[in-house]
């Protein structure tokens, strides 16, 4: 296991996993994927990207703990942890460019409408990740599924060639998607944390995407939770569901808890599944 802050001494190819530390079982899903992929050496990054945070914060609240991060990748099999600071990012005299936003960043009522500018950051630092690392393929999470979708519209439409592969959400055993941000929950928040899984399973027995997000608020209508937004959308391009459509539909919630923001997310097969 080696730890590289200098981008100069990674070597192109094999499989990135980025990532803002605090890692958790779903970080290391995400490594064992990559390394069943067997497509050379595994590369964790580790960076607290500035640009993708809207409040300083949640940016300086982040947990971090770059000694713990290393000794869980080097067990679930990272070659390199790539933890570089932010100078190297950014450097100071150099203008990272802000790549052209897919039109999946920006669909209304979803990430963008509660953190403006979010998923510019995001595409920014994945594509200097991109660049410094030249990987053949990086592994994204499903946990944030739009985040995904974006990254995976961005990589298309800047014809890079990096197979980008999906890991499954990865639960604490009552549910609760596993997250960072889960340990700034207070004990009572961390219970009633759980509707947001809840409201993802109330969807399944909704024939229409109407009546499938009026099942969530229902479910997600409890004190101490605020909603930021619990809909059903084509699960590719989060445009609002077409019932005639027959494409795959995806349940997304996000709120917050406590004070602290969680996302969740599921298969909706709705309409098109007939269920
Ligand atoms: P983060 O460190 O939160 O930026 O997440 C890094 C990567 O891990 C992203 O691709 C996330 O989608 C993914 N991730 C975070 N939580 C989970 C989870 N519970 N299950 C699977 N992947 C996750």
């Amino acid at each position: 296991m080696r730890v590289i802050v200098d981008p100069g001494q990674i070597n192109s190819g094999g499989v990135l996993v980025p990532t803002m530390g605090a890692l958790h079982e779903g970080h290391l899903s995400l490594i064992e994927l990559a390394r069943s992929r067997r497509r050379g050496p595994v590369v964790v990054s580790v960076f607290v990207n500035p640009t993708q945070f809207n409040e300083r914060a949640d940016f300086e609240r982040y947990p971090r703990d770059l000694g713990r991060d290393v000794a869980m990748a080097e067990r679930a099999g990272a070659e390199v942890v790539f933890a570089p600071p932010v100078e190297v990012m950014y450097p100071p005299a150099v203008d990272i460019p802000v790549p052209d936003l897919p039109g999946v960043a920006t669909r209304p009522g979803l990430e963008d409408a509660g953190r403006p500018g979010h998923f510019a950051g995001v595409c920014q630092v994945v594509s200097r990740l991109f660049d410094l690392c030249r990987p053949d393929e990086a592994v994204f999470g499903e946990k944030d599924w739009q985040q995904l979708q974006v990254v995976r519209a961005m990589v298309a439409s800047q014809r890079r060639a990096i197979g980008i592969v999906p890991g499954a959400i990865v639960r604490e055993p009552d549910g609760l998607a596993m997250s960072s941000r889960n340990v700034l929950l207070s004990p009572e928040a961390r219970r009633t944390a759980l509707v947001l899984r809840r409201s993802l399973d109330a969807t399944q027995e909704c024939g229409s995407a109407r009546e499938a997000e009026a099942a969530m608020r229902k479910v997600l209508d409890v004190p101490g939770v605020e909603i930021q937004y619990a809909v059903v959308r084509d699960a590719e391009t989060l445009e609002a569901v077409r019932e005639d459509a027959r494409r795959p539909g995806r349940a997304l919630v996000c709120a917050r808890v406590g004070g602290v923001r969680l996302l969740d997310n599921d298969a909706w097969a709705g309409a098109a599944g007939g269920r």
